[in-house]
């Protein structure tokens, strides 16, 4: 058995395993033990993933772009690229909001839950909602913020991951420019930083089990603070909310995607998800795409079988801007928070949510919690007000874990079915 086929099922064992340690502790007031020596080695583990997030991005952005034959490919693999990420975020947006239209998950939340939520998460919400209006500063604010003033600024923070792809095909491009010969040393540099960086993901896989286990047991008892009944209490009432973000983003992950890869590549289906199932496991565990990308470009393409180009561009750019599963999110969410709080959202507000949320998508990033920011921003276009996000707060964090799922596996898609379009999937 290959050793992501094994590693599937040990990452599998340690989220359940993490999942009931998680519960007893949480029932049996084991929060402060598992806080001191379980979460951790979670912490451990993603920041071992985050740690190489940025040099990777650097080093397969600016081989895949140099590598490829002239400018004219790179805008035409681009094209197809950014073109479909576009498209699949959309998609997955109106799936959202047909689903939350019928659902009307809004109208099931009792007003004295309702006021208790708001009143519970009050501060962080303004808070969330500070932070996110202070980036929220004229139309151009999205392109300017692309663009750093100082490389190293960039490269020094993982929310910044969108500067750095900036500069990696910046870069890459200029690599591309200049004669092969004075080119080559910084190629033959970045594409050998790449392998090392293929390599420390392989060690740190290692103990992913372990980790994930680690990660699970932490979030669980910090979401339930040793007070499980207050978690059922809020899972009562906001379940159908939960419900609705779950089914929307099971229709992007389990029907959508799926008639991609098989309308549009030669790939079975069975191989093709059981082969990424350890991104999908880890992008649920660490709630996290960027953490989750050194794993997704070692799958995609030793697995999937795209090829190395494809893969170094896509797969980087794709988790700092393909957030289909945040995207829908945002969308049910917001129209869930005018429902609660008694607003109607016409047509128009609705389309504008497809836009905004296309873009709040872009600007989201790929860490934990990024997405109930970026939120703000399309509650704010469609005059629903943003205090509002202390009503979802409470069970943001297990949404988090299923959509950033969503995200990778629009990532991987993608990557594939241009590869498959390029002449450039492999069988494997
Ligand atoms: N956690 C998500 C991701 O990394 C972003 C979000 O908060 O929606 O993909």
């Amino acid at each position: 058995m290959p050793w992501y086929r094994k590693l599937h099922w040990q990452i599998i064992l340690g989220l359940v395993l993490g999942l009931a340690f998680g519960i007893l502790a949480a029932a049996n007031g084991w929060s402060g033990f598992t806080n001191d020596w379980i979460a951790p080695w979670g912490t451990i583990f993603i920041n071992l993933l985050k740690l190489i997030a940025v040099p990777l991005i650097l080093a397969s952005l600016i081989t895949g772009v140099s590598s490829l034959k002239d400018l004219r490919a790179l805008s035409r693999i681009g094209g197809k690229t950014v073109g479909l990420y576009l498209v699949t975020t959309a998609t997955a947006i109106v799936i959202g909001l047909v689903v939350v239209n019928v659902m009307r998950p809004g109208d099931t939340v009792p007003d004295s839950m309702r006021e208790q939520l708001q009143a519970t998460y009050e501060t962080v919400a303004e808070e969330r909602a500070e932070t996110a209006l202070a980036m929220d500063r004229g139309p151009l604010q999205a392109f300017v913020d692309m663009v750093p003033e100082n490389f190293f600024g960039a490269a020094s923070n993982n929310r910044n991951m969108l500067q750095v792809v900036f500069f990696a095909i910046f870069a890459g491009i200029g690599l591309l420019m200049i004669p092969r010969r004075t080119a080559q040393p910084l190629i033959t540099f970045f594409s050998s930083l790449n392998d090392l960086i293929i390599k420390m993901v392989e060690i740190i896989m290692v103990v992913a089990p372990v980790g994930v286990f680690a990660l699970i047991a932490g979030t669980i008892t910090t979401i339930a603070q040793d007070n499980l009944d207050q978690v059922v209490e809020l899972l009562a009432a906001l379940g159908y909310y939960c419900l609705a973000v779950v089914l929307a983003l099971g229709i992007q992950t389990a029907v959508v995607f799926p008639l991609m890869i098989r309308t549009l590549t030669p790939m079975r289906l069975g191989a093709f998800f059981s082969n990424i199932a350890p991104v999908q496991l880890l992008a649920f565990s660490t709630s996290s795409s960027g953490a989750t990308l050194p794993v997704t470009m070692e799958v995609t393409e030793k697995r999937i079988g795209v090829s190395e180009e494809v893969c170094s561009f896509a797969l980087p750019l794709g988790a700092t801007i393909n957030m289909n599963g945040t995207a829908l999110y945002q969308a049910v969410a917001a129209v869930f928070i005018a429902q609660t709080l008694g607003m109607g959202l016409d047509v128009g507000a609705q389309a504008m949510i497809v836009l905004t949320a296309t873009l709040a998508a872009i600007g989201t990033a790929s860490v934990p919690s990024a997405g109930i920011v970026t939120l703000v921003v399309i509650l704010e276009s469609v005059g629903v007000p943003s205090a509002g996000i202390a009503l979802i707060f409470g069970v943001d964090r297990i949404l988090d874990m299923t959509r950033t799922v969503t995200n990778v596996t629009g990532d991987i898609v993608v990557a594939t079915v241009v590869a498959s379009s390029e002449g450039q999937l492999r069988a494997v």
